[in-house]
């Protein structure tokens, strides 16, 4: 502990170090005057008396001034001295702080360390460990844990400086990390400096899907919008009189004007179905009558284009807790993607069913085919008791292996001139992932080039069967 004796020195000593020196010898040299003036004054009243002769007394006074004179000089402190006692108070005052700091710094929910001036790390968490991915470190120059040189250079400013700062460096991986570093210098001797990361990975990643949907929203209708304006242009000009090919030219605008109605449908089921995806469906449905509600909804339009549509369903109900509309969705994607790529004069076949456990509906749903790729699009979560799943498969032109991670997200299209010539936007099977997140299901796709795809989603089965239950809707 200091005194605030030593306290007020210290403080003086480290503002002012130069007048502080200079009142210190001024002290020095008035206590040594005092006593060699004093003892001297006692030598020469004993000389008066007679009790000392006057050479003795000279003689005496003159070893007391050189022993004063060399007392104040060897003892005198100087500004460049040794450290005394207030330096190893201030140690011990700095070692106290750094050892809070450090304190702190381990208490931390947040990624954090500390750097010395000397570019070492004095201190880091668990959490700031595992970010750098590395174990321990203390002791080890920053340079050999921090990876990012930008980093680096911001904590040396900082340190320099003394200009506390916020920074945002990237980690790279397999996925990229976004940290903001908050980045202060440390009050204390060692003048270290402290930063605390804050995770940015998922703000910076949301930004950019938001962008990246917006630019690919604009540019599906601006496509269709720029064909429909040529096609006015040319029937106003070149094209007046050639009424002939005018029913040509307003088919393919009806083409186009029936693209923009679809994308800005499937964006407006999006829009939905994530604002009301903290909702938890409620109801019991019949997955199997909705299966085969929406195969019978579109087969005058697999006829129109010599597609045949068989169904595999048990003889009993399917119950689900789910929303209708949104199950019935996720059948129709499923439906009208088989038709879209199906060959004229093709097949496609609905089955579902019950399955004992989750991981076997899965099974049922997309591991069919044994020499296909596949691909678990959304994962369902573990939840005891059977599983529902329902599965569409077509003998169409079938899907890459390269290209099944990528099916589910917003406007990825495997070809994009295919998919624009059958009109595909590249948002059904966003939706469908979407849907089944909320229904706690997953999504499954598999597929042989040249032989077919089949995509399946399985959920959890309802203990309540759809008749009996008061929610029930059929
Ligand atoms: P859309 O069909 O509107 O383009 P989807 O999200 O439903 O959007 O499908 C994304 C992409 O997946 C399609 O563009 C297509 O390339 C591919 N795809 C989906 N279903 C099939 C299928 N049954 N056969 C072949 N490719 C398919």
């Amino acid at each position: 502990m200091s005194t605030p004796g030593a306290e007020e020195n210290l403080n003086a000593r480290q503002e002012r170090p130069d007048a502080y020196w200079r009142m210190r010898r001024r002290e020095r040299a008035r206590d040594c005057s005092v006593l060699a003036i004093g003892a001297m004054a006692v030598l020469i009243i004993l000389a008066l008396s007679g009790g000392l002769g006057w050479i003795e007394a000279l003689t005496g006074s003159l070893v007391i001034g050189a022993g004063a004179l060399a007392y104040y000089v060897g003892s005198t402190p100087t500004s460049a001295g040794p450290p005394d006692h207030l330096i190893q108070e201030k140690k011990q005052v700095s070692v106290a702080a750094d050892n809070e700091i450090e304190a702190v710094i381990a208490t931390l929910p947040l990624p954090a360390f500390s750097v010395s001036r000397a570019g070492r790390l004095l201190a880091i968490n668990e959490q700031a460990q595992r970010v750098f991915r590395v174990q321990g470190g203390i002791g080890a120059l920053a340079s050999s844990i921090i990876r990012s040189p930008d980093l680096l250079d911001a904590i040396e400013q900082v340190g320099r400086t003394g200009e506390g700062a916020a920074f945002e460096f990237v980690i790279s991986g397999a996925a990229d990390e976004v940290w903001l570093a908050h980045i202060a210098r440390q009050a204390s001797a060692e003048g270290g400096v402290l930063a605390v990361l804050e995770e940015r990975t998922g703000m910076r990643r949301a930004e950019k899907a938001r962008a990246d949907f917006l630019a690919n929203a604009s540019h599906e209708l601006r496509t269709p919008l720029t064909s429909l304006a040529g096609f006015i242009e040319t029937m106003r000009g070149p094209a007046k009189d050639d009424k002939a090919s005018w029913d040509r030219f307003l088919d393919i605008m009806y083409e186009q004007t029936e693209r923009m109605r679809r994308l800005i449908s499937d964006l407006l089921s999006l829009s939905r179905i994530e604002l009301s995806e903290h909702e938890a469906p409620d109801r019991v449905v019949d997955l199997a009558g909705i299966a085969t509600r929406q195969v019978e909804a579109l087969r005058p339009l697999a006829e129109e284009r010599g597609v045949t549509i068989e169904v595999d369903a048990p003889d009993r109900e399917l119950p689900v807790l789910a929303l209708r509309d949104e199950m019935t969705q996720v059948v129709q994607n499923f439906l009208s993607n088989a038709l879209k790529y199906s060959p004229d004069g093709g097949r496609v076949l609905l089955s579902c069913g019950i399955a004992p456990s989750m991981d076997d509906a899965l099974g049922s749903a997309g591991r069919v085919w044994e020499e296909a790729g596949r691909m678990t699009l959304l994962n369902a979560p573990a939840v005891e008791g059977p599983g529902v799943w329902v599965r569409v498969e077509d003998a169409g032109p079938g899907i890459d292996r390269q290209h099944l991670p990528r099916l589910g997200e917003r406007f990825y299209r495997v070809d994009e001139s295919r998919a624009s010539a059958v009109g595909g936007i590249g948002l059904g099977l966003a939706i469908v992932k979407h849907i089944m997140t909320r229904h706690r299901g997953g999504l499954v796709v598999e597929s042989s080039p040249g032989k077919g795809s089949g995509f399946g989603v399985w959920l959890p089965m309802s203990t309540t069967d759809a008749k009996s239950n008061p929610k029930v809707s059929v």
